[in-house]
């Protein structure tokens, strides 16, 4: 280290990279950011000391000389500054013109996962009051959103069952479409530790990610098929009796019919469609079964597909069927993403169809009670989710957008259509921390702070509500998420009058029966909380449904899935399926990790994982440059060949704006229930060498 202890600024807070909730001590000096170092572990219940790469070194973003700093506003197609009176000015004349001239319904926000508790709580009270409509979203719609959908049905919470000390103390895992070593480091070292110490672990998965290395099996799997390994796991179970039968009369709805239904996921039935050889399905069952407890756990590889939220129902089913939720090391532990998709994405309500706590819009009683406290009328109908607010612009329905801490551009599906949407709408507002692609397309740009400048709160995926401190002063003029929407709202004339975030919380606190008992003061105190925390008494909830489930009548339902396909399947033109996801060092669409030189220098480019022996077919060799085709588009990729893939599929990573993946996937294959993007099927092809 080249600094001095004694001359270094030290502030406590969580980490603004992924959901895993690692706290740490970031080292400040002069309103630079000089790196993290371990916290007093009582601090870091879900880290202790260990931190990953990104958590670690990855913040010369904030200090970036690209960092907007000031307001832009557009005149004659170029950006110039405003003062923070002119741009906010403009934004309320932009939204209130279409509010006007047309409806509040023709106008969409989009939340930020990246940004605190607080500040979505703020964007969806500023969708319903200020603007007074329920097209109001965020990124967890482009990742699990089924997972929500999925759980709220079976479970009743759409969250992770299970708490830290479930994930590490395991007797066994089942693990799908999670790159944990990758987009959940820290978990994964947990979890290869318990594994070490004698967990079982089971991968199923189209590409041989580095965890499966790990794993006593690894079973590949065909992409978009997932409905029927699962629940050809489950029969298996159930037809040689290896189900927990006491669990399923006492806790469990819909047995009968599940098991009728599931006949038809005969073994030979499951390896036609997904791949899965019979006795690996066996041994996967048998090793579930026989497992003391079971952790079931799953991202994106699941999610990402028009049948995503069947693939979720599926997996609690099994869960359910052997009696593996509720009891210590066992649970189900869908692995968010974002730093807090968990909570700005979810518990927050920035979601079309459910205030903050999951309380739906449609609940006339729920509403009333919102309506009192914004002294407004909210609209009974749900809102757009976002997938279906870009079709609704370019039907011409909806006219302008506010977009916050997302670059939409580049991770909607089809950027094409993404582009020409942003491009075509008659008002755009940004609020970002750079002028992202996405901003590029605005009317006016509204600078925010970074997590570092920030006070507040995350959640994270075992739903630790933590809080985030200002570790450095706000650069330039800057301004906090909700600050910029509370001055909005003001000028909107109405009266929000947060003197801080804190205050927010106790908001959300009086409104959110979940989050009942959560205030900045607890937490400040030391307090360990994981929602639901009902009141100030309670201690917050380790474990969910020990006793019962959060449904009418206290028990889960199983419910029948599949059979099902993907939507865009290979054929003679398009032979490959291509997978997309992360890696690493990078993060996202880039915009934090792409300043990062250390990080650059180690993936600084694009690329497309290729079998060696589709490689070999199509005359590609490692390092070469290839074309990747899909229906919708083309980008032009290093090819690096592995055998993490199977011979037909691809894998390409998500990061990179002048490849960029989304060029490919098709905005309109989204999940039935919860409109998420099939981001994990999309058939291509590859073409050897450079030509354009
Ligand atoms: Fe941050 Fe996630 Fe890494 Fe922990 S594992 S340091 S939360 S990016």
């Amino acid at each position: 280290s080249d600094y001095r202890l004694q001359d270094v600024d030290v502030t406590d807070t969580t980490c603004g990279y992924c959901a895993v909730g690692c706290r740490f001590d970031l080292h400040t000096k002069d309103g630079e950011v000089l790196g993290a170092r371990p916290t007093d572990p009582e601090k870091a219940p879900i880290n202790g000391i260990s931190t990953c790469v990104k958590g670690k070194f990855s913040y010369n973003y904030v200090n970036s000389d690209d960092r907007l700093t000031e307001p832009l506003v557009k005149e004659n197609g170029e950006f110039r500054e405003a003062s923070w009176d002119e741009a906010l000015s403009r934004v309320v004349d932009g939204l209130g013109g279409i509010i006007e001239e047309d409806s509040p319904d023709a106008l969409g926000l989009i939340s930020s996962s990246k940004a605190t508790n607080e500040d979505n709580y703020a964007m969806q009270r500023f969708a319903r009051e200020v603007i007074g409509t329920n097209n109001v979203d965020n990124c967890n719609r482009l990742c699990h959103a089924p997972t929500v959908a999925a759980l709220k049905q079976t479970v009743g919470y759409g969250a992770a069952s299970v708490g830290v000390e479930d994930l590490e103390n395991t007797d066994c895992y089942l693990l799908s479409g999670s790159n944990t070593t990758e987009a959940h480091p820290v978990l994964a070292t947990r979890i290869k530790q318990n594994v070490a110490d004698g967990a079982d672990m089971v991968v199923f998965d189209p590409r041989k990610v580095q965890i499966a290395e790990y794993a006593d099996q690894y079973t590949r799997t065909e992409p978009g098929y997932d409905t029927a390994w699962i629940n050809g796991l489950t029969r298996y179970i159930i037809a040689n009796d290896l189900h927990d039968e006491a669990f399923i009369d006492e806790r469990t709805d819909g047995f009968d019919e599940l098991k009728e239904h599931l006949d038809q996921f005969t073994p030979e039935y499951v390896e036609r469609v997904s791949g899965v050889p019979p006795e690996e399905l066996a041994s996967a069952a048998e090793t579930i079964a026989a497992a003391d407890s079971c952790c079931f756990c799953w991202t994106l590889g699941l999610t990402e597909h028009t049948n995503g939220t069947e693939n979720v129902i599926s997996m609690s089913n099994l869960a359910l069927v052997t009696g593996n939720i509720g009891k210590p090391g066992a649970g189900l532990s869908p692995f968010r993403g974002q730093n807090n998709v968990q909570g700005g994405g979810g518990d927050m309500g920035p979601l079309p169809n459910n205030f903050p706590g999951y309380q739906p819009v449609t609940d006339d009683e729920i509403r009333e009670k919102f309506e009192a406290a914004y002294d407004t009328e909210i609209p009974s109908e749900e809102g757009w989710r976002t997938t279906e607010q870009f079709l609704a612009a370019d039907r011409g329905d909806l006219r302008g957008m506010y977009i916050m801490g997302e670059n939409a551009s580049l991770s909607e599906p089809g950027v094409d259509h993404a582009q020409e949407v942003l491009d075509d709408l008659d008002f755009l507002v940004v609020q970002d921390i750079f002028l992202t692609e996405t901003a590029e397309h605005a009317d006016v740009v509204l600078p925010a702070t970074t997590a570092v400048e920030s006070n507040g709160t995350f959640t994270s995926s075992s739903r630790h509500v933590q809080l985030v401190k200002r570790a450095i002063e706000p650069k330039g003029n800057t301004r906090g998420d909700w600050a910029i929407l509370q001055a909005l709202a003001r000028r909107f004339g109405h009266d929000w009058d947060f003197a801080s975030p804190s205050e927010i919380m106790d908001e959300i606190a009086e409104l959110t029966p979940i989050y009942g008992g959560i205030s900045h003061e607890r937490l400040e105190n030391g307090a360990e909380l994981q929602w639901p925390c009902w009141n100030d008494d309670h201690p917050g909830t380790t474990r969910l449904y020990e006793e019962e489930f959060n449904t009418a009548d206290g028990k889960a339902s199983l419910i029948p899935t599949g059979p099902n396909e993907p939507a865009d399947i290979s054929d003679d033109e398009f032979p490959l399926t291509m997978t997309t996801g992360r890696v690493l060092y990078q993060y996202h669409t880039g915009t934090m990790t792409h300043r990062e030189e250390g990080i650059m220098s180690y993936v600084g480019e694009d690329f497309v994982e290729i079998n060696p022996e589709t490689a070999a077919n199509a005359g590609i060799e490692n390092g070469d440059y290839v074309r990747v085709e899909s229906r919708h588009g083309t980008i032009r990729v290093t090819a690096q060949v592995t055998e993490r893939p199977g011979t037909d599929t691809v894998f390409v990573p998500m990061h990179f704006a002048e490849s960029a993946v989304n060029t490919l996937t098709d905005e309109e294959n989204l999940d039935t229930a919860a409109r998420t993007p099939e981001y994990k099927v999309t058939s291509v092809r590859l073409r050897p060498g450079e030509e354009s």
